[in-house]
């Protein structure tokens, strides 16, 4: 057995179920093969070994109480997977298929996607099986106290700094921080995604969609190509999502659909953002209800899927966006992707494609952006935020955007030029794949044995 075999067969016998994890460990050391076989210090030094293992994992129960005045009862988790280059740093995600596995995959991409970002951040990730749909504003604070009294005391500004994430949006940090406040007696930095009148920064919940963008928009750059005038799709239609259609239209592309867990709407004319974000963000409906403000558009619900795919993939773009959540694009949808012309896909989500679309879409010589990279631009900002509150400073939106724009172009950079060093030019999901993990396996290097 060669030593990646060997140490994946290790990790499915010491992690039994954890298929996300598994599935996140098994693309990154497929990866590294070529940089393990060039530098011997990594085996030696059996860094492998050491970062498949978090630093340390809190499991912990979050009781709280109904509207109803019913005991309910959730799983919460922190897993600090690596505090080599900075403060642990990763979202926390509030959804019912939370499990072990699924934050342990998040918080393994975190580690590589934010020493990517070349900010000083480790990488971590947190969340509940909570599921805050059709839940009261109360409830949701309840449930949020609940979860901030055991987290504050693994957590803090020099330390392990949470943000959000899927069903984490500015409400829950508000919640959150509350009780972090109170419980610690201190206002600082132990949280990002804050609203700005209170401590956040400006552009740090469009970020991501925003980085996103730019990605995309350095990939085509690479091959002479630009948004501008581009038809694009956008899964999901939370924050990743919505603000990947704002910055595609302010770009001069057409995103024409997003989609939901109901199901996806599909607008030839371009997505209307106004409606869209009523609905998502105001309303917090399906988005069944966007037909209904727009009824040029088509809505076709999640029973309609093709088997082993999802519809969203089978109209027709030039660049796609997958945003909403891992495994969304099958071997079947990167097929269709491709043969209706897609030119690139840029992940905003965490691990969107499944293995066999991701080697599919990187075989297929598209610009293939992974989230890794792609996506980084979120937590850029979180750093960004983490600076202006040590600073006590706040800054104009045109600053972090700036900023922003930088730094996912230098992502674009150091994960091109990892690919061609490594033989594979234009491969960015194994130039990112090396690029983080040398980073942090020299950091570990440095640091001795803990
Ligand atoms: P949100 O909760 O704001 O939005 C998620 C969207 O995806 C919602 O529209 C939701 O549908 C949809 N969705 C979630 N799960 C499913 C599913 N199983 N099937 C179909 N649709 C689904 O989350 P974010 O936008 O913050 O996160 C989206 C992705 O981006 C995640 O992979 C996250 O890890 C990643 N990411 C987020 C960052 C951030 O800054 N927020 C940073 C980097 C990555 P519905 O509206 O019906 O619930």
């Amino acid at each position: 057995m060669s030593y990646t075999e060997d140490t994946l067969a290790g990790l499915r016998r010491s992690s039994p179920g954890q298929d996300e994890f598994f599935q996140a460990v098994e693309e990154i050391l497929q990866s590294l093969a070529p940089l393990l076989d060039s530098d011997p210090r990594y085996r030696r030094e059996r860094i492998i070994e050491r970062i498949v293992e978090p630093e340390r994992q809190i499991i912990f129960r979050v009781p709280w109480v109904d509207d109803e005045g019913t005991i309910q009862v959730n799983k919460g988790y922190r897993v600090q997977f690596s505090s080599t280059l900075g403060p642990v740093k990763g979202g926390l995600r509030f959804h019912p298929a939370v499990n072990g596995g699924v934050i342990k995959f998040l918080g393994f991409e975190q580690i590589f996607k934010n020493a990517l970002t070349g900010l000083p951040l480790g990488g971590g990730k947190g969340g509940a099986n909570f599921n805050p749909k059709q839940r009261s504003n109360s409830e949701i604070m309840r449930f949020c106290q609940s979860f901030m009294t055991e987290l504050y005391r693994h957590v803090g500004p020099t330390t392990d700094v949470p943000a959000g994430d899927i069903g984490v949006g500015v409400r829950e940090i508000g919640y959150l921080f509350g009780q972090y406040k109170r419980l610690t007696g201190r206002f600082d930095g132990a949280l990002t995604g804050k609203r700005f009148s209170w401590g956040g920064a400006l552009g740090r919940k469009e970020a991501t969609g925003y980085g996103a963008v730019y990605f995309a928009e350095e990939m085509l750059r690479a091959r002479g190509e630009g948004l501008d005038g581009m038809t694009c799709t956008v899964s999901g239609a939370g924050n990743v999502a919505i603000h990947t259609v704002e910055k595609l239209l302010e770009m001069g592309a057409t995103p024409v659909a997003v989609s939901d867990s109901t199901g996806l709407v599909h607008d030839e004319g371009g997505i209307d953002l106004e409606v869209l974000k009523q609905v998502k963000e105001v309303e917090r409906e399906g988005l069944e209800s966007y037909v209904r403000e727009r009824s040029e558009a088509r809505f076709v619900p999640v029973s309609d899927y093709p088997k082993g795919g999802h519809a969203i993939w089978a109209i027709p773009c030039d660049a796609a966006f997958p945003s909403a959540t891992q495994n969304e694009l099958t071997f079947l949808d990167a097929k269709t992707l491709v043969n209706n012309g897609c030119r690139c896909v840029c992940e905003g989500a965490n691990m969107p494609a499944t293995p066999e679309a991701s080697k599919f879409l990187g075989d297929s010589r598209i610009s293939y952006g992974p989230g890794k990279a792609a996506n980084a631009g979120g937590v850029a900002a979180s750093q960004l935020e983490m600076s202006q509150n040590a600073a006590m400073q706040q800054w104009t939106m045109e600053e972090v955007d700036s900023r922003l724009r930088v730094i996912m172009a230098k992502i674009h950079t150091t994960v091109s030029e990892a690919a061609e060093e490594f033989g594979e030019p234009g491969d960015l999901v194994r130039g990112a794949n090396i690029a983080g993990f040398r980073k942090v396996a020299d950091a570990m290097i440095d640091q001795g044995v803990v």
